[in-house]
């Protein structure tokens, strides 16, 4: 470990991205949280609107705890973990079904408040452990309510109608997006950025998250 590392590991020493223990050596997962993960594997690949969607894990218990974390606590470090895993799902569940990467952006004024966009840092790490880089082809054009405080599909599907485009000048013709996000519930978010995709000649979408609800989960009907 270089002198930078251990004063960095002094300054922040690195934490659980799951629950956020300190931890003791582990490489980025607690072995609680390790335990935990095998009982949350993810529900498999759903077929939503737009295509396919793979994710890493159900949408519970420290799989919540982990994605708050990231949205909601500023653990930016986390992506770098949970990207594991996500790349891990896409190339099990969605090999050979999209040869470019994006993911689902978050507004401007969310990202003035957030500093960062979490679905991007996610994209990022995951384009990296396969020697690529994420494309920063989709825009949120206008600020709607969140997703979560909405209930019904139709609700949902309303409410991000029209609210992301693709971006002046993006390379989007012919190819296949795989796009990055972190939690799919009933899958309108990812359908309106596929929309946005098919509608400026994206030959396919195919969608990956960290995680989705288990198949009992409100909101994984009627899709
Ligand atoms: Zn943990």
């Amino acid at each position: 470990m270089s002198l930078w590392s251990k004063f960095l590991d002094l300054l922040f020493p690195p934490r659980c991205a799951f629950c956020g223990a300190l931890l003791d050596g582990e490489d980025g997962v607690c072995p609680a949280c390790e335990a935990a993960l095998r009982g949350l594997e993810g529900p498999g690949l759903r077929a939503l609107d737009f295509g396919p969607c793979a994710a890493a894990f159900r949408y519970e218990g420290v799989v919540r705890q982990g994605v708050h974390g990231l949205k909601f606590r500023g653990r930016r470090q986390s992506a770098a973990v949970f990207a594991r895993y996500m790349a891990q799902a896409a190339a099990e569940q969605l090999a050979g079904a999209f040869d470019a990467v994006t993911f689902v952006p978050v507004s401007e004024q969310r990202l003035r408040q957030r500093g960062y966009d979490q679905s991007r840092l996610l994209s990022e790490a995951m384009a990296a452990l396969w020697d690529t880089q994420a494309e920063a082809v989709l825009e949120k054009i206008r600020d709607n309510p969140a997703q979560s405080g909405l209930s019904s599909a139709e609700e949902r599907r309303e409410n991000v109608r029209g609210a992301y485009r693709v971006k002046a000048g993006a390379r989007v013709a012919g190819r296949r997006f795989l796009l990055v996000d972190d939690v799919v519930t009933t899958g309108s978010t990812m359908g309106a950025c596929a929309a946005a995709l098919r509608s400026a000649g994206a030959a396919g979408v195919a969608g990956c998250a960290l995680a989705s609800p288990g198949v009992s989960s409100p909101g994984r009907q009627g899709e």
